[in-house]
C-alpha cells in the first residue's frame, strides 16, 4: 500500500503534462487520487463543494489532522516540512477526509449525476450472478461510520450485495459510499432500475429436481446404517 503510494507520488511529481492545478508541474490532488489504481470507484468531488464549510460540518472532529488533511486535498502548500512518518499519517487523514466528503457529495444532485455516468459505463463492475446477465452494480456501505466494514457492491436486479470483484477494491471503507447512495440513485433515476430476474437456478441430479425431503431421507438412512453397525 505504502509502496504504491510512493510510486504514485513519484508519478505525481513527474506528470507535468496533465496540469489541471494552479501548480504547473503537478496534477491536482483530487483527480490524481481518483486516478490511482484501486480508487476507480471514487467520483472526483468538485473543489467548490469542499470549499463550502457547510458541506464539511462535523468532519473536523472525526478526522485527525483535519486542517492539514484538507490542505492536501485542496493543494495548498504545507507551511512546514514534515518527516516521512508525519507525511504518511497526514496522507492517511487525507484519505479518510476525502472518503467522508465523498460519501456526502455523491448524495447531491451533481454527485448522483456523476456516479450515474460511472454506473452506465459499468465502472463499479457487474453482478456475478448468472441470471443477472452482467447487470452493472453500484458501490454500497454496510455502515455510515468509517472503520466498520469495507465497500460492497449492490446489484439492483437481484437486490443482493457482493464483495467487489477485484482485490484492489476490497480495502476501501464502505463509509466512503455509505448505506444510502445506490438506493437514492435508483430513486432519482427510476429508469435505471432493471427488471427483476425471472429465472432462478434449479439444482438437479441426472436431470431431476431434488425433492425437498431428499437430504433428510439420506440423513435418516445414514443414522440407521450407523445404528446397525454399533
Ligand atoms: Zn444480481
Amino acid at each position: 500500500m505504502n509502496m504504491d503510494r510512493k510510486f504514485n507520488n513519484n508519478h505525481k511529481e513527474s506528470s507535468s503534462e496533465e496540469d489541471e492545478s494552479p501548480h504547473e508541474d503537478e496534477i491536482a490532488w483530487i483527480p490524481w487520487y481518483c486516478n490511482l489504481k484501486g480508487n476507480e470507484f471514487f467520483a472526483t468531488v468538485e473543489e467548490d463543494y469542499i470549499q463550502d464549510d457547510f458541506n464539511l460540518t462535523g468532519l473536523s472532529s472525526t478526522v485527525p489532522n483535519y486542517e492539514s488533511a484538507l490542505g492536501i486535498i485542496l493543494d495548498s502548500d504545507p507551511e512546514e516540512t514534515l518527516s516521512e512518518d508525519q507525511q504518511e499519517s497526514l496522507e492517511r487523514s487525507a484519505d479518510i477526509l476525502y472518503g467522508l466528503i465523498h460519501a456526502r457529495y455523491i448524495l447531491t444532485s451533481k454527485g448522483l449525476a456523476h456516479m450515474n455516468e460511472k454506473f452506465k459505463n459499468a465502472e463499479f463492475g457487474r453482478c456475478p450472478r448468472v441470471f443477472c446477465q452482467n447487470q452493472p452494480v453500484l458501490p454500497v456501505g454496510l455502515a455510515d461510520m468509517q472503520g466498520v466494514d469495507t465497500v460492497k457492491v449492490y446489484c439492483p436486479r437481484c437486490n443482493d450485495i457482493f464483495n467487489p470483484k477485484y482485490r484492489r477494491h476490497s480495502h476501501i471503507d464502505g463509509a466512503y459510499f455509505g448505506t444510502t447512495f445506490p438506493h437514492l440513485l435508483l430513486i432519482t433515476y427510476p429508469e435505471l432500475a432493471p427488471p427483476k430476474p425471472h429465472q432462478t437456478y434449479v439444482p438437479k441430479i441426472y436431470g431431476f429436481k431434488i425433492h425437498k425431503s431428499a437430504r433428510e431421507r439420506t440423513l435418516q438412512h445414514q443414522q440407521k446404517v450407523r445404528g446397525h453397525k454399533q
